[in-house]
């Protein structure tokens, strides 16, 4: 993946130089974990999780799992990669189904994080597995972020409730609560919530966000984080945990090649999984995300 390309590379070359040595001294296996904190700074990943994380590894590094090993370098490979497991999640988490229909998923995060494309995205997915999903807009902030859904639904091949002229026009908080309730009315088992974004994280939009998240009682609210802000993922993760709070995690524009890392101490620092990864602007770009996958891509 473009966006762990440079971390993964030089992981690799911290671990070739590892490989040439046959018992480990605690000297190289500081020297390891050094330069594995290193890399992953230059990753961008939060300094909080990096310390924790090469905190963890130097302890097992350090023990007998190690010393006792046949292929002492081997073990310290399969550590990191246990405990960036641990980071990215641990376990896949998969999408929570109401007991009675529908189920209803809420969108929330900054604007151009990717909240829409996601809303077609998922949608796909779940029409494709056998759900009858709808997408409602409720993002009412943007002037043309209630069409850009309806395409998005066109594509996707899914119907879009989006309010009439003049009826809950500049009240998201009604379209939501009405968009489901015509979802319950049509027997769709699942109800995506598109919500607006801010370019910034401000007072107001968090407001109406938890105002929407309240009205419909969402069984999961989706966080979808570009991770190409960089730093200001774990900002802008902890202000929506704050303000809106949400389930799970979504990472989109994967496939760009900034540094990811940020976003990879996203599900850490807010104890959230993530759930999708969203990997370019077609509506298949998109895969439910497991942390095991991830970790062996960003090690192999
Ligand atoms: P929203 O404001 O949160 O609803 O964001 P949009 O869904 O409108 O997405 C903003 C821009 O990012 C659009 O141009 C999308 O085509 C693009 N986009 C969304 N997801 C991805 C992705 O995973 N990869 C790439 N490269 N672009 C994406």
């Amino acid at each position: 993946m473009a966006t762990f390309g440079n971390l993964s590379d030089r992981l690799a070359e911290t671990f070739k130089n590892l490989r040439t040595k046959g018992k480990l001294s605690a000297a190289d296996v500081d020297g390891t974990v050094r330069e594995i904190r290193r890399a992953l700074l230059d990753a961008d990943v939060a300094l909080e999780v990096v310390k924790d994380f090469t905190g963890k590894v130097r302890e097992r590094a350090l023990g007998d799992e190690v010393s006792k090993a046949l292929n002492p370098a081997q073990q310290v490979v399969k550590i990191v990669n246990e405990e960036l497991v641990e980071i990215l999640g641990g376990q896949q988490r998969r999408l929570e189904f109401a007991k009675k229909p529908p189920t209803i998923i809420m969108l929330a995060g900054l604007q151009g994080a990717g909240k829409t494309t996601l809303a077609g995205k998922l949608a796909k997915w779940l029409a494709k597995d056998g759900h009858t999903p709808i997408l409602v807009a409720a993002d009412l902030q943007r002037p043309n972020a209630v069409t850009q859904l309806e395409v998005v639904g066109a594509q996707a091949g899914v119907p879009v409730y989006a309010p009439e002229p003049g009826n809950g026009v500049g009240n998201p908080v009604k379209v939501a609560r009405d968009g489901v309730t015509y979802a319950q009315q049509k027997m769709h088992d699942v109800v995506i919530v598109d919500t607006a974004g801010r370019l910034g994280v401000d007072a107001e939009m968090m407001k109406q966000a938890a105002d929407i998240r309240k009205a419909i009682d969402p069984d999961e609210v989706l966080f979808v984080i570009d991770a190409m802000i960089g730093q200001d993922a774990v900002a802008t993760a902890k202000a929506f945990q704050d303000g809106v709070d949400f389930t799970g995690v979504v990472l989109s524009k994967l496939d760009g090649d900034a540094r990811g890392g940020a976003a990879l101490s996203v599900a850490s620092i807010t104890g959230r999984p993530i759930m999708f990864a969203s990997t370019g602007e077609s509506l298949d770009d998109f895969e439910p995300f497991h942390p095991d996958r991830m970790a062996s891509r960003i090690l192999d």
